[in-house]
């Protein structure tokens, strides 16, 4: 996906929600083999109703039915129903837009973002002396460098892990800079969570311009939930600053 001009986050995802609600027959596969499905309000509602409940929302229904917005809140980002779709729909994007759609009429967990910053400062702080602290934290100077590191927000809470990690690039004699930690948040958090697209829109092209600071051929991710955020459900957007796309 493609698109030449700048546009905003908002626009992009209405039209990427109203692209798969014109397309989802609501056959329900994406359903049956979720396998979170069984665990929630859902259980015992047929599967064409639970997605039927997503789609028209993303088509212009103003509210989430409960069995839907249960399906949305705890897809875990398996992915084991992009196969099953036999019209070609991502149905784990699909869930992501009808999250920040259903967020951004009223978060369940406002300012989860300011909560999330604080308990991993606290978290990395009781873990790691002043001179690895900064090195996860403080934004690197810019430079060309191959591989930037991407260590997301939260991973920071255990950080024993991201060490481990950098050891073995330093092993392999990788030339790499480490970009992490609240400040360099992809930005989910805001726009599928909060609700807060505008907020959202900035975090990410926050995290793009640190990337490309460094120049990088390529972009290491730890954290699941960043690439799926930037590389899935905002694959194609037209970023004003520089009008290259995501
Ligand atoms: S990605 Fe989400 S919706 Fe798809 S199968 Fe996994 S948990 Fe279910
Ligand atoms: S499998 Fe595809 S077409 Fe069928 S309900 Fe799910 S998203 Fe829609």
């Amino acid at each position: 996906m493609q698109r030449s001009a700048p546009q905003s986050l908002a626009n992009f995802l209405a039209a990427e929600a109203q692209a798969i609600a014109d397309r989802c027959t609501k056959c329900g596969q994406c359903v049956s083999v979720c396998p979170v499905i069984p665990y929630g309000a859902a259980v015992n509602t047929p599967p064409a109703q639970v997605v039927g409940g997503i789609v028209d929302f993303l088509g212009g229904q103003e509210q989430l039915d409960p069995a839907s917005d249960t399906w949305a809140s705890t897809c875990n980002g398996c992915g084991l129903c992009i196969p099953a779709c036999p019209e070609g729909i991502n149905p784990r994007k699909m869930l992501a837009l009808a999250s920040a759609r259903s967020a951004s009429r009223g978060s369940k967990i406002p300012e989860l973002f300011r909560r999330m910053s604080r308990a991993i400062k606290v978290m990395a702080a009781m873990q790691l002396i002043p001179e690895e602290f900064r090195r996860v934290f403080v934004p690197p100077r810019r430079r060309h460098t191959p591989i930037v590191f991407y260590l997301g927000c939260n991973a920071l809470r255990t950080p024993h892990l991201l060490f481990n990690s950098m050891a073995v690039l330093d092993v392999l004699g990788s030339d790499y800079e480490v970009v992490g930690g609240p400040s360099s948040c992809c930005g989910v958090i805001a726009t599928k969570w909060e609700g807060e697209i505008r907020t959202g829109e900035r975090v990410t092209a926050n995290a793009i311009d640190r990337f490309e600071g460094f120049s990088p051929e390529r972009v290491l991710n730890w954290c699941p939930t960043c690439p799926l955020h930037l590389g899935e459900t905002l694959e194609g957007i037209a970023r004003p600053a520089t009008n290259s796309t995501i």
